[in-house]
């Protein structure tokens, strides 16, 4: 058989064969859903910087100020919808043994996942949509708009605050979930890259450590990025152009 020139058709080849694929997204997935990224327009809030507040020690020098910028965060995120990319995932998804592991916290994968009936995707960054307790950790979905107006969100079980269920600056990842991604990594014969600029460790190794596993390398990304070398096929295309299209 002879090798289609049309990277297009390269990639779907790829990703057709693979019996145990793994994605990894970005926020360049969601861009297209109109998903703020942190630095772009829109991208700063009252003057602070985004290293400036999604710390703990942020947290614990002034709680109501983190959780009004989530609160702000949340409200722009919730007018926005899964776009064809994150579709298309979803639906490839369902009932096939795919692995998806995104950084992204704006639940559009989870969203568009509820919506195909596919398995929920790894949210290794967390979600906006979910609290933590300080107190006992319990974690909950949280998708009704915050009311900051009187106290602070408190834990039904133990009353202690509330935070945000996202990994910060300086928090390690969940070792349950880095676990499974990791896994996958480990036995996936493809690995589809979308939209991350692969800079931000634990999450980029996964793809790294799918490559080890001898896994063909499908990336989708508009600018070049440390793991495009290592490609089979880069396209170099917004995601909800091709993704779509790639997964037919
Ligand atoms: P990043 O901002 O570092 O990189 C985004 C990548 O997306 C870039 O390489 C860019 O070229 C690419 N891109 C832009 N538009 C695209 C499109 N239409 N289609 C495909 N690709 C496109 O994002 P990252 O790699 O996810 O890392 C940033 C960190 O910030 C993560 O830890 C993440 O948790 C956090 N973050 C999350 C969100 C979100 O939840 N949507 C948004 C901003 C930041
Ligand atoms: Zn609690």
């Amino acid at each position: 058989m002879t090798e289609s020139p049309d990277p297009v058709e390269r990639a779907r080849a790829v990703l057709a064969a693979a019996r145990r694929p793994i994605a990894l997204t970005g926020a360049g997935v969601s861009a297209e859903s109109g998903v703020p990224t942190f630095r772009g327009p829109g991208g700063l809030w009252r003057r602070h910087r985004p290293e400036d507040l999604a710390t703990p020690e942020a947290f614990a020098r002034d709680p109501r100020l983190v959780w009004e910028w989530y609160a702000w965060r949340r409200e722009i995120v919730r007018g926005c919808r899964p776009n064809a990319a994150h579709r298309a995932l979803a639906r490839w998804a369902r009932g096939r043994a795919v692995t998806l592991v995104t950084q992204n916290v704006d639940g559009l994968h989870a969203e568009a996942a509820r919506e195909a009936g596919s398995p929920p995707p790894i949210e290794l960054h967390g979600s906006l949509f979910r609290t933590r307790c300080t107190g006992c950790d319990a974690r909950r979905a949280a998708r009704a708009p915050l009311d900051l107006s009187a106290a602070l969100p408190a834990c039904a079980e133990c009353g202690a605050l509330l935070r945000p269920d996202v990994v910060w600056f300086g928090e390690p990842l969940d070792d349950g979930l880095l676990a499974r991604a990791f896994r996958a990594a480990a036995s996936a014969d493809a690995c589809l890259v979308v939209g991350t600029s692969a800079i931000v460790h634990p999450a980029a190794s996964v793809a790294v450590a799918s490559l080890r596993a001898g896994a063909a390398l499908v990336e989708v990304n508009p600018e070049p990025t440390p793991l495009s070398a290592h490609a089979a096929v880069a396209l170099r295309r917004p995601a909800a152009d091709v993704v779509p299209g790639i997964l037919a």
